[in-house]
């Protein structure tokens, strides 16, 4: 990315930068009245927000367009592919607070970049929407590698209920290629354990969850054996689809066949509410599903319910999943790789035709017969 050459003390003059200013996902703009449109078969009940600087972020994750190598200035850059529009944080707060006075807001999200100010800015970012709106839960997606205990507990005594972590890479050696060492980027994987785990202490369990991407060249072992590992410790895991981002590292890195993130979803699903157990599954010499043994009643009641293929994210003030994140996975016109909604059954039957679960599945029956 090219160097800014302001220094930071004097760049809010010339750059709208937060605290003062936070880009917001387009649906949540979308939701607040900020941009025109219409969010397809769902409303978007999370108002995710995000840090903004002239740097971008100063890691430099493979994927990210935000990353510190990534050529172009920020402000051409996208994140997760569709814009995210830059506001007055004040403005943001207001709208917040009008929408709840006439709905509720399901969840408010502040996220950090890796910048030095990113910890005071995030404070100051949640003050300014808790002061406005102080009935709207608030989540904070950190960037680890900026925290320790005491800021965890200053993030507590804010008001935040729930914790996200950027963990992405579903093992220590994919979490260096795409985020830690290999990138040159300062993030570690063995201190991200250390603060997911402590923030789990002091959040409570499935207070705090990790970020996980399908696609960054894991295998279905990595991704189930993460999962069974949540669940031991009761750490929510929400998975994310890779997409290529233009100009990035791994623009050129295809994304990953429906079929195989329909069989994760589900497994996954089957993993954290049926205690689906390690046995069950049987992996090819690649790591890769080979045989699922699992009840056809279970599997039907699962997939029929829709709701592994939803969105994953974090709740309401009612325990309802709020982050749904619509166009987060998927373009417009794109087919949905998550549902922000819970699909119906028209959905099932093209999620049914996607997963090519028979391919796994009628051998397990056979096996068992
Ligand atoms: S830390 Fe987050 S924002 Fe920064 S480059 Fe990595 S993924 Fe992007
Ligand atoms: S799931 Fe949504 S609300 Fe929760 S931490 Fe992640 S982005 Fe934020």
């Amino acid at each position: 990315m090219a160097k800014v050459t302001i220094p930071a003390d004097q760049q809010a003059e010339h750059f709208q930068i937060s605290p003062d200013y936070v880009r917001i996902s387009m649906a949540a703009a979308i939701e607040l009245g900020l941009k025109p449109g219409r969010i397809e078969r769902a409303a978007c009940d999370c108002i995710n927000l995000l840090q903004n600087y002239p740097e971008g972020c100063y890691a430099n994750c493979t994927y990210c367009g935000l990353a510190r190598e990534r050529p172009g200035m920020p402000e051409d850059n996208t994140f997760i592919r569709v814009g995210w529009p830059l506001y007055s944080t004040d403005l943001i707060a207001e709208k917040i607070a009008e929408r709840e006075a006439k709905k509720e807001v399901g969840r408010v999200c502040v996220s950090q970049v890796q910048d030095h100010r990113a910890n005071a800015d995030m404070m100051e970012i949640i003050r300014r929407v808790h002061e406005k709106a102080p009935q709207v839960p608030i989540a904070a997606l950190v960037s680890a590698t900026l925290l320790n205990e005491a800021k965890l507990i200053e993030i507590r005594d804010a008001g935040v209920d729930i914790i996200g972590i950027g963990l992405d890479g579903a093992t220590e050696e994919i979490f260096d290629e795409a985020r830690g060492k290999k990138t040159r980027g300062p993030h570690k994987w063995d201190y991200h354990w250390e603060i997911i785990r402590m923030a789990r202490k002091m959040f409570g369990p499935m207070n705090v969850n990790c970020h996980v991407i399908v696609g960054l060249g894991e295998t279905d072992r990595d991704l189930f054996n993460l999962f069974f590992q949540l669940r031991e410790e009761q750490i929510a895991g929400y998975l994310f689809a890779f997409n290529p981002e233009p100009g990035t590292a791994t623009q050129d890195l295809p994304r990953q066949p429906l079929d195989r993130h329909r069989r994760v979803q589900l497994v996954k699903y089957l993993i954290e509410n049926y205690e689906l157990s390690p046995a069950a599954i049987t992996y090819n010499e690649a790591g890769g599903l080979s045989k699922l043994d699992a009840p056809e009643t279970m599997l039907d009641e699962a997939i029929n319910s829709g709701l592994p293929f939803m969105t994953n994210g974090c709740p309401d003030r009612h325990g309802v999943m709020a982050c749904n994140r619509p166009y987060g996975s998927y373009r417009p016109s794109e087919e949905y790789r998550d549902y922000p909604f819970v699909p119906n059954a028209e959905d099932v039957t093209i999620i049914r035709g996607q997963m090519r679960l028979d391919e796994v599945w009628a051998k397990s029956i056979s096996a068992a017969q």
